[in-house]
């Protein structure tokens, strides 16, 4: 299998220098070989998008919006097949690319192409005069996915940017090629003109390039605070357009008269989900003192009760890590916890069996940790660590939990568990976070905008908020009356 590119329409089939294997997280087997984009393929899908957005502009929105609906039809419909992919391409849970991966990329398709026929400026009544704002495409738009999340990311770009009237190219992962071409396929069968959604593969090496071409309008990255600050500074110098969403390392913060039994469902939610492979997580949970010891009880009971396993079982609860090199790194960060004074609870320890007692041992499996005793200005409580490790921290009272919680740099997400609706609120409104819950974690429905505080972040994705990132206003005064010169 070799995954090249998508350009106008269709995949190409040239083998380019400096491709690389792509495995199978489960057993570090090939699944293929990835080709990087060279400077001409480039330079051909530039070219595509840029002749496919001068058509597309000129659709109404509900011409439009059928094609992004349609799409959305058609991944519903190959649901299982993308799954598979999904789940071999990342090593997530079969169950977790059925119900949410491939689910939410067709979610946002639906939810943009419904709402693309309601894209519009506004009109202004002046003296003897009236003023209009249209809400005009930026042009082509090259979107940048991280491994997490390889289609829903690529959906949660492409749908507002198609429903705004414009193009798109998208590089994946270089470690998740595989269905970002399914959407574009999807795109074409669904009766996109062609190179409105161009795939091109590789790394950061192409991505830069991307970045840097002069036929991109704006860059949309989902990806660590590291490239989100190049990619920040490199399009500083043609003043392009950015969104970015970063990385975090958010609180979970759950006071003692809260819910017990649905704080820790949310925890295991807010670390486990995707072998902890999730910007929003809230792996610093914080825990008021006096719940903290039924609080661990049942953290233990139920993260011991994990299911890890071969991921395209369906009974698995949690997959394999990205890659070995990815796995080398958490464990490190498992070293440093150690190191440091905290108390592992449970797990940390790399998988031999699964939950039916198959041999793993070649795959990237951990079994989900739990760190007791943290400290705050641990590495462990302050670094992203991207994989099954939670973090338990205590406190004592509301001003001291909210201060420690806003004491990092980042500021994606938070939470807060309470039954104390004042409080609930009260909290939420002084935590430094974009992408807020009440007595719940990690709920990302289309209609809430999403995206970070500080330096996890800027701009928004998802909701009507997403569409002022991909439309540039137009203000049009016209004159109903003589032009008042005093010359
Ligand atoms: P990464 O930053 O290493 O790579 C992200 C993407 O950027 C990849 O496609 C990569 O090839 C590309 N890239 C790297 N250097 C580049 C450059 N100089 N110019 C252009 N492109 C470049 O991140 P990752 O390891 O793939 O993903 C994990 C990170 O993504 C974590 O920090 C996680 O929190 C974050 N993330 C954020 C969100 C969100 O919505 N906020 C969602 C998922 C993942």
């Amino acid at each position: 299998m070799a995954y090249t590119q998508f350009i106008d329409g269709s995949i190409t089939s040239g083998h380019n220098s400096g491709s690389w294997v792509n495995l199978n997280p489960a057993n570090n087997e090939p699944l293929g070989e990835v080709h990087p984009a060279s400077g001409e393929e480039i330079e051909a899908a530039v070219r595509s998008s840029e002749k496919a957005f001068q058509s597309w502009r000129t659709k109404t929105g509900a011409e439009r919006g059928r094609v992004l609906t349609r799409t959305a039809q058609i991944l519903r419909s190959r649901l299982g097949e993308i799954a598979i992919l999904e789940t071999q391409d990342v090593g997530k849970p079969l169950a977790e690319s059925l119900a949410v991966d491939v689910s939410s990329a067709a979610d946002a398709l639906e939810y943009f192409g419904g709402m693309a026929a309601g894209i519009h400026g506004e009109f202004f009544d002046l003296k003897n005069a009236f003023g209009y704002t249209r809400a005009e495409p930026l042009g082509v738009c090259l979107g940048i996915g991280a491994w997490n999340y390889p289609i829903q990311i690529a959906a949660w770009k492409a749908a507002p940017a198609l429903a705004c009237g414009n193009a798109m190219i998208f590089k994946p992962s270089e470690l998740t090629p595989a269905t970002a071409l399914e959407l574009a396929r999807a795109f074409m069968d669904a009766g996109a003109p062609p190179g409105l959604f161009n795939v091109l593969q590789g790394d950061g090496v192409v991505g830069s390039k991307l970045c840097e071409h002069a036929g991109i309008a704006k860059i949309s990255l989902t990806g660590s605070v590291p490239t989100g600050k190049k990619i920040f500074a490199g399009a500083a110098s043609q003043l392009k357009r950015v969104t970015l969403e970063l990385g975090g390392k958010s609180p979970l913060i759950v006071f003692e008269d809260a819910d017990i039994h649905n704080a820790v469902s949310a925890a295991l939610l807010a670390n486990f989900y995707t072998q902890g492979e999730v910007c929003s997580n809230g792996t610093r949970v914080f825990v008021q003192h006096k719940i903290m010891d039924a609080f661990l009880k049942e953290l233990k009971v139920r993260t011991e009760r994990i299911k890890v396993g071969d991921p395209t079982d369906p009974d698995t609860q949690m997959g394999a890590l990205i890659s070995k090199a990815h796995l080398e790194k958490v464990l490190r960060f498992i070293e440093s916890g150690k190191a440091a004074g905290a108390k592992l609870l449970t797990g940390g320890l790399r998988s031999e069996k699964d939950f039916k007692g198959r041999d793993i041992r070649a795959g990237n499996f951990l079994t989900p940790a739990i760190f007791t005793d943290c400290e705050d200005a641990m590495e462990i409580c302050s670094d992203e660590i991207f994989g099954p490790v939670l973090s338990i921290l205590s406190f004592d009272t509301e001003e001291e939990v909210i201060r420690r919680a806003n004491n990092t740099d980042f500021g994606l997400a938070a939470g807060v568990f309470t039954n104390d609706i004042r409080r609930g609120h009260r909290v939420i409104h002084q935590l430094q976070a974009g992408t807020c819950w009440i007595n719940n974690y990690n709920i990302t429905p289309i209609e809430l905008p999403f995206g970070g505080y500080k330096q996890s972040g800027l701009g928004r994705e998802n909701s009507l908020a997403a569409i002022q990132y991909y439309t540039q206003l137009k203000s049009v005064y016209v004159e109903l009356g003589d032009v008042d010169s005093p010359y």
